[in-house]
């Protein structure tokens, strides 16, 4: 079987991906392990702010949203405490969108392969040749392409085949990732009505180590919640405990939904691109590394990777050289700001809840400054200006220090991503090495345990 294009996995990323090529005429195929029905049955929080739509031009059918957000709000471990951080946001009908992306890319010709998981590629020289699926029930197919995009969300099944010399096979660490676990709940309580319109945000260590707990409702009465939390992957807690042990007496009621799943909170792939292969989504770490959202980065990593895919299709030469600018694209738009909140991640991750309960009872950043730094990835000269004359004159020399060395990295990490990012594929390898050396040094200084290399 021949195509232009094959796309491995149908979540946002590879949907998206798959009607981007299509519409420009490419013969698509999309492969996905689930069968057709329940693709966009995706384990999630549900939650994404507007602007990603607005970003790629997307409108979203009303059906879609079971309800919209004025902004986030962030409670201290003791809940004596708010951030109110402003934006709007929704919380979408994960499996309605999936298949209204579906039926999109149905609607410009993309031929759905579902219930079939890639369990191999063919290389072709120095490029990937073919990919081979195996269906369920039986029968394997090889499936031939000029380019490969893989958007198999976080444990890639395409790039995790590629020889270990490409860039794009890049492996990472444990705790480049957080392990969550959430229900769906038709919940007798109801959520109070002061947090009704929020995706509320809960900071505690004990519940959630590394990560966060979170209370997101899905209907405007505050009667259906998306509740869960999710904790960093370092072998020593396990989500679906804490769910069980904090949470689960607390928001009683039916389950309609209980799933868990891991989250890649980190810098982005240091390339998307590479030979006749692009990487979207989870499978590329687009995810935002502090608040774990990583549908709308998924929609706006595939609509860049695509298009420049297409670009490379149409000039007859599919390569990193011809699709580099997508990696420049990517970086200017989002992966910039991935990598300095990467850096305050860290950071975050070692704090307690004492030190949380510390820095939102004195109020040391407010919900403008929250939203500025989730903006840009960095800690701007006025927010810090702030930050260090409260913690001055709260007489707080070792945070002060801690905030200084913070934002100094934040700063080198976004300028690494931004300005310094290679404008050619000769120069990734001793990028890569300038961010490895920069990354290792700040964790040697933060005292941050990377943990193992992961498998795939
Ligand atoms: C518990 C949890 C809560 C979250 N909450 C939020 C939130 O509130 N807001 C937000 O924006 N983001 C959230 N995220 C992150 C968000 O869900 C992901 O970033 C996003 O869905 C990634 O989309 P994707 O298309 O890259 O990957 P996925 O949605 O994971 O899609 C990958 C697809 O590839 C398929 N696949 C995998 N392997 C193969 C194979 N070998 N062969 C064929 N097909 C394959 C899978 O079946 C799947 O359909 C959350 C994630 C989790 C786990």
């Amino acid at each position: 079987m021949k195509y232009d294009v094959v796309v491995v996995g149908a979540g946002v990323a590879g949907l998206y991906s798959s009607l981007v090529l299509a519409s420009k005429g490419f013969r698509v195929a999309l492969v996905e392990s689930k069968p057709a029905s329940k693709i966009g049955d995706k384990t999630c929080g549900d939650a994404i702010g507007v602007h990603h739509f607005q970003h790629i031009g997307l409108r979203l059918p009303e059906d879609i949203i079971d309800h919209v957000y004025r902004g986030v709000k962030i409670y201290s471990p003791s809940e004596r405490h708010e951030i109110i951080v402003p934006g709007e946001g929704v919380s979408v009908n994960r499996v309605k969108l999936g298949q209204w992306l579906l039926k999109q890319a149905f609607d410009r010709g993309v031929e759905l392969l579902d219930q079939h998981s890639v369990i191999g590629v063919n290389m072709r020289g120095d490029r990937v040749g073919s990919i081979i699926a195996k269906k369920v029930g039986g029968g394997i197919v090889e499936l031939e392409a000029e380019a490969f995009i893989d958007a198999s969300g976080s444990k890639p099944a395409l790039r995790s085949r590629l020889p270990e010399t490409w860039p794009i096979s890049d492996k990472p660490y444990t705790t480049d990732f957080n392990i969550a676990y959430r229900e769906v709940v038709e919940y007798d309580g109801g959520v109070r009505e002061e947090d009704r319109d929020y995706a509320v945000i809960y900071l505690n260590t004990i519940i959630a180590p590394g990560g966060y707990w979170w209370l997101f409702p899905k209907s405007r009465d505050g009667r259906v919640i998306n509740v869960g939390l999710g904790v960093i992957w370092n072998g020593l807690h396990n989500p679906r405990h804490n769910y069980d042990k904090y949470l689960r007496q607390r928001f009683n009621g039916k389950v309609l939904h209980a799933g868990g799943g891991i989250v890649p909170t980190r810098r982005p792939l240091p390339t998307m691109v590479w030979r006749n292969v692009g990487v979207v989504g989870d499978a590329a770490y687009t995810v935002n590394p502090v608040h774990g959202g990583g549908i709308g980065s998924s929609l706006e990593a595939a609509d860049i990777v695509a298009r420049h895919v297409g670009d490379a299709l149409e000039q007859g030469e599919v390569s990193e050289k011809t699709m580099w600018e997508a990696n420049i694209e990517y970086m200017r738009a989002y992966g910039a700001k991935q990598a300095g909140l990467d850096i305050l991640r860290m950071y975050m991750q070692k704090l307690s809840n004492e030190d949380f309960e510390w820095l939102m009872a004195n109020k040391i950043v407010d919900g403008a400054s929250v939203y500025d730094i989730g903006v840009k990835g960095e800690l701007g000269e006025k927010i810090t200006h702030m930050i260090l004359s409260v913690l001055r004159a709260l007489s707080r020399p070792s945070l002060l220090n801690q905030l200084r060395i913070v934002r100094n990295y934040m700063k080198k990490a976004s300028e690494l991503y931004l300005d310094k990012y290679p404008s050619t594929p000769n120069e990734l390898p001793s990028w890569m090495t300038m961010v490895e050396d920069m990354v290792e040094e700040y964790r040697r200084i933060i005292g941050f345990n990377k943990g193992e290399r992961v498998k795939w």
